[in-house]
């Protein structure tokens, strides 16, 4: 594969920082964040730790300085050489150099699994994603790189990403977009052999639509993001990939036709031959219909004949029991798109939508993404365990013959990248007290055991700092959004000298979606303003995220908590800090001491951000749902109410709530604040290596990936 890479000028000296700066892998090595952040402190920050971008806003005096210093080559020179051994070990191909113009990609080996997401979260850098699911697919891809398990990622590439959140004065979110600049992102545009860019073309009603193609590397993992935005096109259609989960439904239509069709052409077009189609959640589902018709012209087959033997290729991930999760078209919306393409297929139009309708059931015009890759997909499963359940219930209508517990949707619970969300301090402690190759070995259960020999406090003294670090960032955030509500500066030092670094800090940090219930904690008002309010053991709440810009119940329940934030008696240790990214989520999951988790059972399909927090030292404290009813053990953290009865929502509410003020009230912050002599907590301590021990083995993508590659790629 051949790219073109817009990249900044470097002086010569600096020219390997281009492989670290156009390689996701750079996020997973602490000593190349350093770098970065030395060369100019104020503008990584404002570049949003896009080295890319940072390098681009450098002055060439700047970077001509740069080059002079001797500590910034040494630092790049063992970053570089340790991405380079990192990456060729155990591979035939040697790491590329990026250079500006053009340049040489090469496959390790052929991707056999390619792996279509409408999201990929890898860093703020590169803003293509809008919460879990995203950063998913993004750790997916990182440890498949880790693995070894050669996979091709294909996505968008959205001009404006997901919206900046920011808030009016009568506290109701407000949504900015603004665009990113692919030139800015740290990514390559694919050009053909004639040295122009790659373009694939679809069919749109009375139109071509041509699509241009980049591509990340993550590691060894190549990601392709598709993109509309070409003068070729019309205004609307370069316009498709502006946003991701455009709220307007014909342009999300053709995001879909994009990602599913033009996917498999962009991947024809490249004469890359997966052996597997792996679609995260059904968004990319019309892959299916793509590869069914194309084997048909290839081999003269009819349309069943072509459904069976593209199945077996087919895997399919479904990822929430909520129904708004499930994307769903209307008939009249697809006609126009689908209609004059069904005799690729040998169906009629009527046959074509049957593919999208639930088995016997009432569909009322609707075509379901996710009857569609059922249909489709050999190889099905939920990301937990309690998922899986969950979803065969849910499913058993399309397999009617079937009883429930026959059902063919297996489950491989989640993880995450434990490379990308461990905080420094922690890291080093592992470093130390575990091995020095720790990430490499995170399955291994025996290592895992040392961090009952890992001193108290050592352990704390982490805790402590990356704590400080996240204060640290949380007041100046917390200063900046105030700044912005013109408040005077006595009202401002006021409202966030409340925040302590020595301080129980609670987090809780996800999208709103009313099912996560962020304002169960405010249930009982005054029992709260007691605990947080308290003179000698004081409690900080921080939250953050986003509500969908259509979802308006999300959006009064960040109006709710921003309210009571601002509430005296909280005597400013509640704080919601705006825009979550990942960026955020990082300092939060990093820093907080306890994680607040409390999803309506069995709503939360798994849920990611609390096992984060674990390898951190955090504790969870969780409703009996997602991957918490596979990860709590006795010691590990604390559950919240009774899990997934059948009792109505009011009722559940209520018991969860009071179950967990009683929590607080009774184990946490008692606990936390019991010290002994040296000032250690250790019974909490004792905790956190329960938490570190039992969760990191297993809640890891290196796992997942391993288990995804056993079961459904080989
Ligand atoms: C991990 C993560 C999530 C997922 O959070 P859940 O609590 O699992 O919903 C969402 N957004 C961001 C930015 C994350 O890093």
């Amino acid at each position: 594969m051949k790219t073109y890479c817009h990249a900044p000028w470097v002086p010569e000296e600096l020219e390997p920082i281009l492989d670290v700066a156009y390689n996701f892998w750079w996020n997973t090595d602490p000593q190349a964040r350093l770098l970065f952040h030395q060369l100019s402190p104020g503008l990584w920050r404002l570049s949003n730790h896009n080295p890319v971008a940072l390098l681009r806003r450098m002055t060439r005096d700047e970077l001509i300085a740069a080059s002079a210093r001797l500590e910034i080559r040494s630092e790049l020179f063992q970053v570089h050489d340790r991405m380079r051994r990192t990456l060729e070990a155990g591979s035939r191909v040697k790491v590329e150099r990026v250079r500006r113009g053009e340049n040489d990609f090469h496959y390790d080996r052929e991707p056999r699994a390619a792996y279509f997401s409408a999201e990929f979260g890898l860093h703020e850098s590169l803003p293509n994603y809008s919460g879990g699911l995203g950063v998913l697919a993004g750790d997916h891809i990182r440890s498949a790189s880790d693995l070894g398990v050669p996979i091709i990622g294909i996505g968008l590439l959205y001009r404006f990403g997901y919206f900046h959140q920011s808030f009016s004065l009568d506290n109701w979110q407000e949504e900015r977009f603004s665009p990113n600049g692919a030139h800015n992102q740290p990514i390559q545009q694919v050009i053909a052999d004639d040295g122009q860019p790659l373009t694939i073309e679809l069919n749109l009603p009375g139109r071509k639509l041509k699509v241009q193609v980049w591509c990340a590397r993550i590691g060894r993992s190549t990601l392709l993001l598709l993109d509309t935005y070409m003068h070729e096109n019309w205004q609307e259609d370069r316009d498709i990939t502006a946003r991701l989960y455009d709220a307007d439904r014909e342009i999300r239509l053709k995001q879909e036709i994009v990602l599913g069709v033009g996917g498999v052409r962009a991947l024809e077009a490249l004469g890359i031959n997966p052996y597997r189609f792996h679609m995260n959640e059904g968004h990319s589902a019309f892959l299916v219909l793509e590869r069914c018709a194309s084997l048909m012209k290839r081999k003269g087959l009819g349309f069943e004949q072509a459904r069976l033997e593209t199945r077996r290729n087919n895997v399919f991930t479904t990822h929430t029991p909520v129904s708004a999760g499930h994307e769903v078209f209307r008939r009249e919306l697809m006609e126009p798109y689908f209609v004059p393409q069904v005799e690729r297929l040998g169906l009629s139009p009527d046959e074509f939508f049957e593919l999208g309708h639930r088995t016997g059931t009432d569909h009322d015009g609707n075509f379901e993404m996710t009857s569609l890759a059922i249909r489709f997909a050999d190889h099905i499963n939920g990301v937990s365990k309690l998922h899986g359940e969950v979803s065969r219930r849910q499913w058993q209508c399309m397999w009617p013959e079937l009883p429930e517990d026959r059902v063919p949707i297996g489950h491989v619970t989640n993880g995450i990248h434990t490379g990308a969300w461990i905080g420094p301090e922690m890291r080093q402690v592992f470093d130390h007290y575990l091995a020095s190759n720790w990430l490499d070995r995170i399955e291994d259960r025996a290592m895992w055991e040392r961090v009952e020999s890992i001193p108290a406090d050592d352990l704390w003294e982490a805790r402590r700092r990356q704590r400080a670090r996240l204060i640290y960032n949380v007041r100046r955030r917390a200063q900046h959004q105030l700044i912005v509500r013109n408040l005077d500066r006595d009202t401002l030092q006021r409202k966030t000298s409340g925040l302590d670094r020595d301080a129980l800090t609670i987090g809780f940090a996800r999208r709103f979606a009313t099912y996560k219930r962020a304002t169960l904690l405010f249930r009982h008002a005054d029992r709260l303003r007691r605990l947080v309010g308290s003179d000698d053991r004081p409690v900080q709440i921080l939250f953050a995220g986003k509500a969908h810009p259509a979802d308006d119940a999300g959006k009064r329940l960040l109006q709710e908590v921003q309210e009571l934030a601002l509430d005296p008696g909280f005597r400013g240790r509640i704080i919601l800090l705006e825009d979550y990214d990942i960026g955020l989520a990082r300092k939060l999951v990093q820093g907080c001491d306890v994680w607040l988790n409390n999803p309506r059972p069995p709503k939360e399909a798994s849920g990611t951000s609390g096992m984060k927090v674990c390898p951190n030292g955090g504790l969870t404290c969780s409703t009996r749902d997602g991957w918490w009813v596979e990860g709590e053990s006795p010691l590990n953290g604390w559950t919240i109410g009774r899990g997934w009865t059948d009792r109505d929502d009011e009722t559940v509410d209520a018991e969860d709530a009071d179950s967990l003020m009683n929590l607080l009230e009774n184990e946490i912050v008692p606990l936390f604040y019991d010290r002994d002599a040296a000032g250690l907590p250790q019974g909490w301590i004792t905790r956190m290596r329960a938490s570190i021990k039992t969760v990191t083995p297993y809640f890891s993508t290196q796992r997942m990936v391993r288990e995804y590659a056993e079961k459904y790629y080989s």
